[in-house]
């Protein structure tokens, strides 16, 4: 047994992105809310996305234009009912971010007492319906949630703390699937401790950690889909992994991407002969979604033996450029790269996991009292590809919604007894740090190998071996030895990673971000991939 505190709470938030900090901002009115995060508060997706958010605030667009292209970039698989209920609170949930302070650019161009947001147009929309503050949107959003719950007396936070597995009632004479805290492992004081809540809500973003090269920060390894998985909860589509075709390829700079507004604005895919080649695969030409993008990219680098493809938009005026792409500019500036005269190198990178925990309408998961928001969940709406710019949306609005949820049921339901404590009394401290370093490597280069842009059945049954070999190495592991982060991280991308295989080997077709050379045809019928941890239980020993 060992040094022990315990927390207690209303609502325990793990994730402080947008859809964490949204959250908690929603339900803080009504009880004492923890809010956790892995790393520094500010380090998760949100802070990086540059291009916007989706809504429809211009009067000659619809909803049901934004649902349109949704659907058409899903390739006929997402959940309809999830993609008109975010559509349709879009506006409303965009404008809580306005009135909260989130400083959207307006349109210089409208003179009048109270300016319209300027509104830019990415790939797969149809219309100009991003909301963005210049490209540099999601520090703007974190930067302002993240004021507004540092100000308010109801939001405690504890920065530096993995969420370690999430606690049910049976481990103090209840419901099995029902959540009443999780272990949290204090990163600064290296020692684990516990939370018990009314609610826990899962907001760790997305898993692209996986992959070798990816656009994500560290803090994107998955642990909300293992942890939910572990304790019983189904999980969909994560067969579905968006590439982000234009990530900058430079050995100086790991992985920054150049947003799809380059593209919305103007910017040409180019070989490095100069020549055009996205005509060739589509008739949207750059403005095709990003799943045609990458593998076109993908495919022009393969057939040339090229190590980059180039993202062209010197033929701009150098004062448009630089007005609205600074944040980028300044970096390829710093770089050595003039993007107002030059073409830019780009490679694709793992960027967006589209699926995850499955939820319904208010966020609730298959286990009582847990809650599931933003990138770590499968809503429905992205089906088999996202549209550039939903994620952020669905962030906001499923935080609203699942809060709504929350506060209605504040009252029913009671703060659990005490709960166990973590017990370390059979764990040493690890002797050899290297098998994690090596595992981690190996994991990343396999599935980028062998569960990338284009897979095969031998490619799928190949990384599945790798991943259970190491999978009983790191259980092996985390039997003997105290935890850390990169065992912690370990353990979910390896338990993730399997899900991901299992989910692309129960999809015998090519579909949205799916695309295999085993089964190059969409199948006329299809739907989500749908994995029940019931299933596994006997065939995983690991499990
Ligand atoms: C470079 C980049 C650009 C993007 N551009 C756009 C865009 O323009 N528009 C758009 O809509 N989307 C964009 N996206 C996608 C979008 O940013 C994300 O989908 C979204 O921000 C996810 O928000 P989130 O709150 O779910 O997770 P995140 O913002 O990733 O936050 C996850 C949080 O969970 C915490 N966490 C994780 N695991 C644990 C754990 N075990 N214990 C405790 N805490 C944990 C992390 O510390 C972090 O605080 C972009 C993504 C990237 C990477």
């Amino acid at each position: 047994m060992n040094t022990n505190s315990e927390h207690q709470c209303d609502v325990l938030v793990i994730g402080s992105g947008a859809a964490g900090l949204s959250l908690a901002l929603r339900v803080a009115p009504h009880g004492k809310v923890i809010v956790l995060s892995k790393g520094p508060r500010n380090e998760g997706s949100t802070y990086y996305a540059q291009g916007g958010i989706a809504a429809v605030f211009d009067e000659e667009d619809s909803v049901e234009s934004h649902i349109e292209d949704t659907l058409i970039a899903g390739a006929g698989i997402c959940e309809k009912d999830a993609v008109s209920f975010i559509t349709k609170n879009a506006k409303e949930c965009v404008q809580w971010l306005i009135d909260g302070g989130v400083p959207f650019d307006l349109d210089e161009n409208d003179k009048s007492e109270h300016p319209r947001h300027h509104l830019t147009r990415e790939g797969g929309h149809s219309h100009r319906r991003i909301l963005h503050a210049a490209d540099a949107t999601g520090m703007a959003m974190q930067t302002n949630l993240q004021d507004n719950v540092n100000n308010h007396p109801n939001i405690h936070f504890l920065e530096r703390y993995n969420a370690l597995d999430l606690i049910t009632e049976d481990r103090i004479g209840g419901d099995a699937k029902k959540v009443v805290g999780a272990y949290i492992w204090n990163r600064n004081q290296e020692h684990v401790e516990s939370v018990r809540a009314k609610f826990v809500v899962l907001a760790t973003g997305g898993a692209s950690k996986v992959y070798q090269y990816t656009s994500n920060p560290d803090v994107s390894s998955g642990d909300g889909i293992a942890m939910a998985w572990r304790s019983g909860c189904r999980v969909a589509n994560l067969e579905f992994n968006q590439f982000h075709p234009t990530c900058l390829f430079h050995p100086e700079a790991r992985n920054f991407l150049l947003t799809e507004a380059l593209r919305g604005e103007g910017a040409y895919l180019k070989r490095p002969d100069g020549s055009r080649f996205m005509p060739d695969f589509d008739q949207r030409g750059e403005l095709a979604p990003r799943d045609i993008v990458a593998r076109a990219i993908d495919y022009e680098m393969k057939r040339l033996g090229a190590d980059c493809m180039y993202l062209d938009i010197s033929h701009k005026p150098a004062d448009f450029i630089e007005k609205h792409f600074p944040t980028i500019n300044m970096r390829l500036l710093d770089l050595g790269i003039d993007m107002t005269k030059e073409p830019i190198p780009i490679v694709p990178a793992a960027h967006y996991t589209c699926g995850g925990v499955m939820v319904n309408q208010q966020g609730q998961t298959d286990l009582a009292n847990l809650y599931a928001v933003g990138e770590v969940t499968y809503t429905g709406l992205h089906g088999a590809n996202r549209l550039a710019s939903n994620s952020l949306l669905e962030c906001v609005v499923y935080a609203w919604s699942a809060a709504k949820d929350i506060i209605a049921n504040f009252d029913e339901v009671k703060l659990p007894p005490a709960l166990p404590y973590w017990d370390e009394s059979q764990v040493t401290n690890s002797d050899e740090e290297v098998i994690l370093q090596h595992n981690w490597h190996e994991l990343r280069l396999f599935m980028w190998d062998y569960m990338g842009i284009v897979r095969t059945d031998k490619r799928l049954e190949r990384a599945l071996r790798r991943i259970q070999l190491l999978q009983q190495e790191t259980h092996e592991y985390y039997s003997h030895f105290r935890v850390s982060n990169n065992l912690l991280e370990l353990r979910n991308l390896l338990q993730v990673a399997e899900l991901m295989v299992r989910c692309a080997m129960t999809r015998k077709e090519s579909r949205g971000l799916h695309y295999t050379l085993d089964y190059p045809e969409q199948l006329e019928n299809s739907g989500p991939t749908i994995l029940e941890p019931e299933k596994f239980r006997t065939s995983n020993p690991l499990f």
